[in-house]
C-alpha cells in the first residue's frame, strides 16, 4: 500500500509533467554524474504513483507471495521492531527458491504485518521496497513496461486515468514543440519526488 506526499495529483497536470519529463533523456538534463538515471518507463511508473489511490482492499497484503526483501528493508524492519538484525533474518526471511542471494518474507499468507481490522500495515514506515513500489512493479532503470497488477483495483483505475489524461493533453496540444531543458528537469524532479516519497 502506498502513501503520497502532497503533490498536485490532478491527472492532467501529471500527464503534462510526464510528457515533458520524457521529452529529453536524463543524460541530457542531469549533469551530475551521480544523479540516478531513469528510463521513460520509470517516469510512467512515477506518474502512476502520483495518481494512484489505494482502495484499502488488502488484497496485496493477504495474497502477495513472494515478497522480496533487500537487506536495507530487513534492517529497517529490525529497527522498527526493536530486535537484532540476525533475529529478524531468522524469524522473517527465507532464501528465494529461484533467485540465489535474494531474500523473501517467510511463506506467510496473509502477511503477518497486515492489520485486518485497521486495513493497513503494522510496519508501514518500515515496509519493504517491494511493498512501497506496489502495484507499479519493475526494476527501476530498466525499459520493461509498467506491470499492472490486475488484481489491484487501484492500479487498473490509475492506468485508465493516466491514459485518458495523456490523450486529453495531447489533444489540447499543450506540449511545447521544442523542449526547454529547465522545464524538462523540473518535470522530472516532480516525478522523482513522487518516487522518493513512497
Ligand atoms: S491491492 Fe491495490 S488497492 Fe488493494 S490494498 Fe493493495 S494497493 Fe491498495
Ligand atoms: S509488509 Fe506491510 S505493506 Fe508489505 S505485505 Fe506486509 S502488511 Fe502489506
Amino acid at each position: 500500500m502506498t502513501k503520497m506526499i502532497e503533490l498536485d495529483r490532478d491527472p492532467k497536470n501529471v500527464a503534462l509533467q510526464l510528457l515533458s519529463a520524457i521529452s529529453l533523456s536524463d543524460w541530457e538534463v542531469f549533469r551530475d554524474l551521480n544523479a540516478p538515471r531513469y528510463t521513460t518507463v520509470d517516469y510512467y511508473r512515477m506518474a502512476c504513483h502520483v495518481i494512484f489511490e489505494c482502495h484499502r482492499c488488502g488484497h496485496c497484503c493477504t495474497t502477495g507471495d513472494p515478497i522480496r526483501l533487500k537487506l536495507e528493508d530487513l534492517a529497517a524492519i529490525a529497527k522498527s521492531l526493536k530486535i537484532p538484525l540476525n533475529k529478524a533474518l531468522k524469524k522473517y526471511t527465507i532464501q528465494d527458491p529461484e533467485k540465489a542471494g535474494v531474500l523473501d518474507f517467510k511463506h506467510i499468507l496473509p502477511c503477518k504485518f497486515y492489520d485486518s481490522s485497521a486495513k493497513g500495515c503494522k510496519i508501514y514506515d518500515a515496509r519493504p521496497w517491494s511493498c512501497r513500489i506496489f502495484p507499479f512493479l519493475g526494476i527501476y532503470g530498466s525499459e520493461d513496461k509498467v506491470l499492472v497488477n490486475e488484481l489491484c483495483p487501484g492500479s487498473v483505475e490509475t492506468m485508465n486515468v493516466l491514459k485518458e489524461a495523456i490523450e486529453v493533453v495531447r489533444a489540447d496540444q499543450k506540449m511545447p514543440h521544442a523542449a526547454d531543458p529547465a522545464e524538462v528537469r523540473s518535470a522530472k524532479e516532480f516525478l522523482r519526488e513522487a518516487l522518493n516519497s513512497i
